[in-house]
């Protein structure tokens, strides 16, 4: 019975930024237990031979920035009539900004919020609209950095948008729970990917290594099998939960 509840044969998902890193390693996760996947990202290339690599046929690509509120609808509603329903979503698609708060444009910290926050919250939005029937579950790639300031890099902008990540999860907790939409949140702390090699002096890496009790940085598929838990039967209680997975990094 338990492992059963594991199993999501014939649940179809929609991962956002599934092109690579973490998004990637949920892909990966979810196909393994049985998901028809969809990548939904703006890395053309990279999406489309991930969703190659797998066999059997059961992942495909298709492009979505998930800023722009019309396409976010019309790839929910394509994928819906193609793969007959969407029960699983999950947002990873997100970007960073290191930057001290005075010397912070205005537009970056727009691009930041509406990637990362008003991008989840879209995208969040348009799969409950397909789940009202047969409800479903959504898991929001949230971050440590909702919950707390990291240091040393200044990153006022990322914080807040994830922040705001959480809070929504919450809220749309609560509005979603009548239609058996449960929707949750993975608070990672630091995993190495594109996005925390990007820009990155070598320095700060060995600095978020001294201030995690684990002494080392995530792998991507570490949140993989956390985001494949939470999307499962296996996780039937939970709902408007900010699960931190960061090596112990908030602990202290
Ligand atoms: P990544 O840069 O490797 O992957 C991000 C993906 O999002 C890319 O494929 C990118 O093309 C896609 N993306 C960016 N903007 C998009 C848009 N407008 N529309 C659609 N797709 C878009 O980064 P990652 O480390 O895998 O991060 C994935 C998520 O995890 C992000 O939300 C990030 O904030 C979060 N996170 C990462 C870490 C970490 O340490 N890597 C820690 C906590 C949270």
């Amino acid at each position: 019975m338990y492992r059963q509840r594991l199993e999501l044969t014939d649940r179809v998902a929609v991962v956002t930024g599934g092109s690579r890193g973490i998004g990637l390693a949920v892909v990966t996760a979810l196909e393994e237990f049985g998901a028809t996947v969809v990548i939904a990202d703006v890395l053309d290339e990279a999406g489309t031979a991930a969703a190659a690599s797998f066999e059997g046929g059961r992942v495909s690509y298709v492009h979505l920035d998930v800023t722009d509120a019309a396409e976010v609808e019309r790839v929910f509603a394509d994928v819906a009539a193609r793969l007959g329903s969407i029960d699983i979503l999950v947002t990873s698609a997100g970007i960073a900004n290191h930057q001290p708060s005075l010397e912070l444009e205005r537009e970056t910290w727009d691009r930041v919020l509406a990637v990362n926050a008003t991008g989840t919250f879209w995208c969040a939005r348009e799969a409950a609209r397909h789940m009202q029937e047969r409800g479903g579950s959504i898991v929001a790639i949230g971050s440590m950095s909702g919950e707390l300031a990291n240091a040393p890099q200044r990153q006022a902008a990322y914080n807040a948008s994830k922040g705001a990540v959480h809070l929504a999860v919450k809220s749309l907790a609560i509005e979603f729970a009548e239609q058996g939409i449960r929707v949750n949140a993975v608070a990672p702390g630091y995993v190495g990917t594109e996005l925390t090699k990007e820009g990155v002096p070598g320095d700060w890496w060995d600095d978020w290594v001294r201030r995690t009790p684990m002494g080392r940085l995530g792998a991507p598929e570490e949140i993989g099998s956390l985001v494949a838990f939470l999307a499962s039967d296996a996780a039937s209680y939970m709902t408007g939960s900010v699960v931190l997975i960061d090596g112990g990094y908030s602990a202290w």
